[in-house]
């Protein structure tokens, strides 16, 4: 089944390109980072074609939960041990910049997509996670975050954090890239990319640079560290009552729920009870996690009922932080969101247009693909 936000939202009809192109910078993949790359490097004067297998957003892009978080998937502590505290804080800065951005573009391009700044909450599922969860709020209190605590709940509430509709934020994004000047095709895979452009399964596109955001299928174009993974959600009918006041972020990232403005309840991941099986590009929901996530659903909200059911398909990197940057000589990518695209996405992208056009930017080294 598809996801509740692709059912409610008819694609824009982009056609398919059948034979040879020629471009300032070819983009493959029209998710969030493929768009969003569009979008900042049409804003700066390029004239991108953006080539998408599918349609724009029917990927991942269209398929999570909507939120739009600061941080990583892990707490800040757990990151600030993983990546050390300086660049766990850089990290942090730069998916609030990404929360801002968003704001401004949305408002600039009057993009409707039901965003709404409600805060998140993050909810520990043990003793270790919750003394996490503290000394998270603690130290990012300390850089003016507006965090508070829940005891009882063992939650810490994010105030200034976000959610959306995202397929409505992606087709508005990829509309205003195209007011821009970016091209856009739809229902055109590519084969092969070089440093002069790439092959379609229909013709070739010449261009000055190629970005590859393909994200989970990465591996099918470009040598780049990304497996993929899957993720499952559902959605219900609307209910008439306040079940869940704002998204919450629970087991270290595995469980997720929010309730939109119109009553409907999303409930995804519990990933973490099927690890080896949830792997792989298939797009296809499974008996087990879905009976996980409706336990839980029944515990919450027993009169619910379910009017979807969907998975996606992450691309995770090796150490839970994107790819944004150069690959190789007229090749960059832009992918390896580990679940978290919504929080970094378009803010890679304006990254990764800089990097095309040759102007570098502070940030470089934390998201560039060769690291260690
Ligand atoms: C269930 C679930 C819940 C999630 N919840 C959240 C959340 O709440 N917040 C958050 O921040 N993140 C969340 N995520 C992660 C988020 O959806 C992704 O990180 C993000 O969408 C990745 O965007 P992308 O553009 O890199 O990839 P995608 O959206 O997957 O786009 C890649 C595109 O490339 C195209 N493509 C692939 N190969 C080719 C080819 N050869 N030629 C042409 N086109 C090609 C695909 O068709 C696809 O459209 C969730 C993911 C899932 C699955």
């Amino acid at each position: 089944m598809t996801s509740i936000w692709l059912d409610e939202i008819a694609a824009d009809v982009f056609p398919r390109l059948d034979g040879d192109a020629a471009a300032d910078v070819a983009i493959v993949g029209a998710g969030i980072a493929g768009i969003a790359t569009a979008y900042h490097l049409a804003r700066a004067g390029a004239k991108p074609i953006v080539l998408e297998a599918r349609t724009v957003a029917e990927a991942a892009s269209g398929r999570n939960a909507g939120f739009l978080l600061a941080g990583v998937a892990e707490n800040f502590a757990a990151a600030a041990k993983r990546y050390g505290e300086e660049r766990a804080l850089r990290v942090w800065r730069f998916t609030r910049h990404n929360q801002q951005l968003v704001r401004e573009v949305v408002a600039r391009e009057q993009i409707d997509c039901d965003l709404a700044w409600n805060g998140s909450a993050q909810i520990a599922g043990d003793d270790s996670e919750w003394a996490e969860a503290r000394a998270s709020a603690e130290r990012l209190r300390r850089e003016g975050v507006r965090v508070r605590l829940v005891p009882e709940e063992r939650a810490a509430i994010y105030e200034e954090d976000g959610e959306l509709h995202p397929v409505k934020y992606v087709r508005g994004l990829a509309r205003a890239a195209a007011r821009s000047g970016a091209r856009i095709f739809d229902g055109t895979r590519v084969t092969a990319v070089a440093p002069d452009g790439l092959r379609t399964e229909r013709g070739r596109v010449r261009a000055g640079a190629v970005v590859a955001c393909v994200n989970a299928y990465s591996q099918h174009l470009v040598p780049l560290r990304v497996r993929p993974v899957r993720g499952q959600m559902l959605a219900t009918a609307p209910v008439g009552r306040r079940v869940f006041v704002r998204p919450a972020y629970a087991h270290r990232g595995y469980r997720y729920w929010r309730q939109r403005a119109d009553g409907r309840l999303l409930i995804g991941g519990w990933r973490d009870t099927a690890r080896d099986e949830e792997v792989g590009e298939e797009e296809r929901t499974t008996r087990p996690v879905q009976d996980q996530l409706e336990s839980f659903l029944r515990q919450r909200a027993p009169e619910a009922a379910i009017s979807h059911r969907w998975a996606g398909i992450m691309g995770f990197s090796h150490d839970a932080l994107p790819y944004a940057g150069r690959l190789a000589d007229g090749i960059f990518v832009n992918a390896g969101f580990t679940g978290h695209g919504m929080a970094f996405a378009t803010a890679t992208g304006e990254l990764v247009a800089d990097l095309v056009r040759g102007v570098s930017r502070n940030e470089t080294d934390l998201y560039a693909p060769e690291r260690p």
